[in-house]
């Protein structure tokens, strides 16, 4: 019998045939996949026929399609609905996937094919998406090492085995830091802290063997002790416990293996014939140089610093009146802010949330996009791989255009935070394939269910990537949707979050589970003002990780990581109430892998062009500028990868984007 994964899905929408699947289909579905494709790729390198666009680039482009299916099915379940079975799975899949696609990357002959393409590029007459697709091709080649030789090669190999080691080490030293480390609570310690912080104290403990509640250095416990304690002393040992993690100069310490990394990215950035490891990983992004990133993050700079310098005057003002004298600690910074937030902007999440029914909430995202892009959404009865799962038929003038899938609810099976991915992306080539989409989420079941605002702005965001893949309109599927520089890619959810800012939006669809009404303006109006409390020591901590990342990557790697950080802060004058939000040995965006490294920027690059992209809609004095949102769609929705990210951009604005409007959507005061 063939195995299902890789059987034709005789299915509405060729949807994976889910409920046919079994555990121990995978293994051997990948196993033939893998082969397929090892084989797929050895005739187009093994071609007789000298190299052409169509028997080399195009010729990749058209296969892989059991692969591709094996990996969207496993990795759906994977992430959305795991169990002990799936994650033996997926520790034994990793690195065959991984080797796998290296061999590709490193194979000479196919390499050679490419390049001879490469060469007579200019002689070939390709579609602007053709010659995209080639020059993707050449340079990931070459960015991987494909075109090293003799000693260079063999050395690449050994630094990339290197890093993978000590990315790992530094992750496992992390988590052993933050997984050793609690303190005890007595029973009057937990005075003034709310409920929830309370059980999750409790829960902690229990899971700990203490006798009592307990603070560890999970964020979601130690950030609400932070704000919530009035105990001082058990403040500052919590605050430095946590700002210790991993440099506690035992096994643990992660100071020489953060140095270890960034001398190798530099070596392997040099074997490659580029400046730097900063020039090495812009290039591939929208920002392209070291020196455009750091002009966006100091003109966010100034105005970050100027406004957390004022709230620290008044938040030593409180501190004072307490009876405690002295400066203002790190420790102290979210302690007074949480009291001064709830004197200014006191804002009751159990009084807004019948206000946010889920239901009603996907009901305003789509009626967005309908407004938008004129895209209607029928309920489609199929099975998936979850009774929670929810399916939509999306069309335009009855034309189908996509499937959007939503799993919502939070269980024990699913990773924590919420995602978009595509189960099958939008192609034209080899075949036309529309896209089938998945936003998951981790919302508390209910009845209704019953949404935060954040969870509110998370369901917008996931849908955005969402629309970036379904109205995605590109002819190679390695191009197509949210296949763009990282900088670029959370420009579409980021924006999308904006319109659930919109007062028409929130008062037509935010409506109380009970009553019925509209949520009342005043809560409307204090719902926006709160989303920009503590901007300044939000920016400022975040920058600072920002440019001390950049520092690391941009030049000479520093011998000492820790005197170049002291260093960078010292620059900018880091004000000393304030943290890095993720000081160098637990800098896991940077240091765990390659991710984000010298990339850490790009939340607040993509938050630059959001605010700007969203105020070119409220130019117009309609959020829903019917010709706006055909430039969105024309420009940056429907090309994927296909052009620059730059280019895109600037087609849609008609400018590059500046900071101002993240500055006033911060509430921040420009320089
Ligand atoms: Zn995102």
């Amino acid at each position: 019998m063939t195995n299902p994964i890789l059987a034709d899905w005789q299915t509405p929408f060729e949807i994976a045939p889910f409920a046919d699947i079994k555990d121990d289909d995978f293994a051997p579905a990948l196993e033939q996949a893998l082969a397929a494709h090892k084989a797929e790729i050895e005739v187009i390198r093994d071609n007789a026929d000298a190299p052409t666009f169509a028997n080399t680039i195009e010729a990749e482009e058209a296969v892989g399609e059991a692969l591709n299916k094996v990996l969207s099915v496993f990795f759906t379940v994977a992430g959305a609905d795991s169990n002990p079975k799936r994650e033996e799975l997926q520790r034994a899949f990793s690195p065959l996937i991984a080797a796998h696609f290296a061999e590709i990357s490193s194979d000479k002959i196919l390499f050679n094919r490419v390049k001879a393409v490469w060469d007579q590029r200019d002689a070939l007459d390709l579609t602007p998406e053709q010659d995209r697709i080639l020059m993707l091709a050449y340079r990931n080649f070459v960015r991987s090492g494909g075109a090293l030789e003799g000693n260079d090669e063999v050395r690449m190999k050994e630094i990339k085995g290197r890093l993978a080691t000590l990315g790992t080490s530094f992750t496992q030293n992390l988590l052993a830091d933050e997984r050793d480390w609690f303190m005890e609570l007595s029973e009057d310690d937990l005075e003034s802290l709310p409920q929830f912080a309370i059980e999750a104290a409790r829960a902690a403990g229990a899971e700990k063997g203490a006798a009592g509640p307990v603070v560890t250095l999970s964020r979601s416990i130690i950030v609400p002790f932070l704000q919530f304690s009035p105990r001082r002393d058990l403040r500052e040992i919590a605050y430095h416990a946590w700002a210790a993690r991993g440099a506690n100069g035992a096994e643990t310490d992660n100071r020489a293996i953060a140095a270890e990394i960034l001398a190798l990215r530099e070596e392997r950035a040099k074997l490659l014939g580029y400046a730097n490891f900063a020039d090495y990983k812009l290039e591939t992004e929208m920002a392209k140089e070291p020196a455009k990133v750091r002009e966006l993050l100091m003109a966010v700079w100034g105005p970050a610093k100027a406004q957390a310098d004022a709230d620290a005057d008044v938040l030593t003002a409180m501190m004072q009146s307490d009876g405690v004298n002295g400066p203002l600690a790190a420790w102290d910074w979210r302690y007074y802010a949480e009291k001064r937030r709830k004197a200014e902007h006191d804002l009751d999440e159990a009084e807004l949330k019948p206000y946010l029914q889920l239901d009603r909430m996907i009901e305003a995202s789509f009626d967005c996009a309908n407004r938008l892009f004129g895209l209607e959404f029928s309920p489609l009865d199929i099975p998936l791989y979850h009774e929670d799962c929810r399916a939509w038929d999306v069309t335009r003038n009855g034309k189908h255009i996509a499937v959007f899938i939503g799993d919502y609810f939070a269980r024990g099976s699913k990773r924590s935070g919420a995602w978009c991915s595509a189960m099958r992306a939008q192609a034209k080539f080899p075949k036309v394939q529309s896209p089938i989409v998945i936003n998951v989420c981790n919302f508390a079941k209910g009845d209704p269910a019953l949404l935060s605002y954040d969870d509110a702005r998370t369901l917008f965001h996931e849908f955005g990537h969402a629309l970036h893949q379904m109205l995605s309109d590109v002819t190679y599927e390695s191009i197509s949707g949210t296949s763009v520089a990282r900088d670029f890619v959370e420009l579409p959810s980021q924006l999308y979050e904006h319109w659930l800012e919109v007062p028409e939006v929130l008062a037509k669809f935010a409506t109380h589970a009970e009553t019925g009404e509209t949520m009342p303006n005043a809560m409307l109006d204090k719902v926006l003002k709160a989303a920009n409390f503590d901007m300044g020591f939000q920016t400022v901590e975040y920058v600072a990780s920002a440019l001390v990342d950049l520092a690391f990557h941009d030049g000479d790697a520093p011998a000492d990581p820790m005197a170049k950080q002291a260093e960078v802060l010292s620059e900018i004058g880091m004000p000393d109430a304030i943290g890095m939000r993720h000081a160098t040995p637990h800098f896991a965006h940077v240091f765990a892998g390659d991710g984000y490294s010298s990339g850490y920027y790009s939340y607040m690059w993509s938050e630059v062009m959001d605010a700007d992209a969203f105020s070119a809609f409220e130019e117009t004095g309609d959020a829903f500028d019917p010709e706006r949102a055909q430039a969105l769609e024309e420009h940056i929705l429907s090309t994927g990868g296909s052009q620059d990210a730059e280019a895109l951009f600037l087609a849609f604005r008609g400018r590059l984007p500046g900071v101002e409007a993240l500055l006033k959507g911060r509430g921040l005061t420009p320089a």
